[in-house]
């Protein structure tokens, strides 16, 4: 269903329909996902960091409901989700550093800051995505994630799947709680594997910045460099 019924059901007094949660291994889950993210709606998805809100990075309209959604403020930029490097490659620019980064931590929970392809084939990520900066977060996530992102060949914009403010959600029953009247789907691989959000660090001449701290330590990172 469209997101104006659910709210028309809302302003009608009617009860908001809730989202449908369908298991990971569900085999009409990846499918399902699939056609509502080639679409342009958003749809809820288990990563091994915690849930996330998915949406097509390079589609404004889909940005723009993650932002409407979450309540988050359109400055706070989105990590996009890629399934492997050649991806990443296709909307930013790899220096030779964040490369070897991404080799050693992918796919997993190291999001990089990198300097925007805006002639990608196709169409760059979204202004909308990265709070009309020149930069792209990207990271690899595993499992479901990476192969829904795999099949559809597009970035996922992704943040947690909670309202802005709110604890990131471990669960689909979370999410179900926080956002499931706003979704028409949520998927479910049970409790999120780290449950921790992923680091995001920016490669520089003069060394390395870690701009948010996450389950990979500055440490892990050095030894990686
Ligand atoms: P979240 O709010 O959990 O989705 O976290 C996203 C994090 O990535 C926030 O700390 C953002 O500030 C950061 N981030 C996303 N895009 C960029 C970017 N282009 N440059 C720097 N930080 C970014
Ligand atoms: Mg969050």
């Amino acid at each position: 269903m469209a997101s104006a019924d659910r709210q028309d059901d809302r302003s009608t007094g009617a009860p908001a329909p809730m989202a449908r949660v369908l298991r990971a291994d569900d085999p009409h889950a990846l499918d399902q996902a699939a056609e509502l993210l080639a679409r342009g709606d958003v749809v809820a998805l288990p990563t091994e960091t915690v849930y996330g809100l998915a949406g097509v990075s390079t589609r404004s309209d889909a940005i723009a409901r993650i932002y409407a959604v979450k309540r988050r403020p359109s400055h706070n930029p989105l990590i996009s989700h890629v399934a492997d490097m050649a991806m990443a490659e296709r909307y930013a620019h790899m220096d030779e550093m964040s490369f070897r980064l991404a080799q050693a931590f992918w796919p997993g929970p190291l999001t990089l800051v990198l300097p925007l392809r805006r002639d990608a084939a196709g169409g760059a990520i979204t202004p909308a995505s990265t709070a009309g900066g020149d930069t792209a977060a990207l990271r690899a996530p595993r499992g479901f994630a990476q192969g829904l992102i795999a099949r559809l060949d597009l970035p996922l914009a992704m943040p947690s799947a909670n309202r802005s403010g709110r604890i990131s959600p471990t669960s689909a029953r979370h999410v179900l709680d926080d956002l499931g009247a706003d979704l028409s789907l949520i998927v479910d691989a049970g409790p999120a594997e780290i449950g921790v959000e992923s680091t995001v660090a920016r490669v520089r001449r003069d060394g390395i910045d870690i701009l948010r701290a996450g389950v990979i330590t500055p440490e892990q990172i050095a030894e990686a460099a």
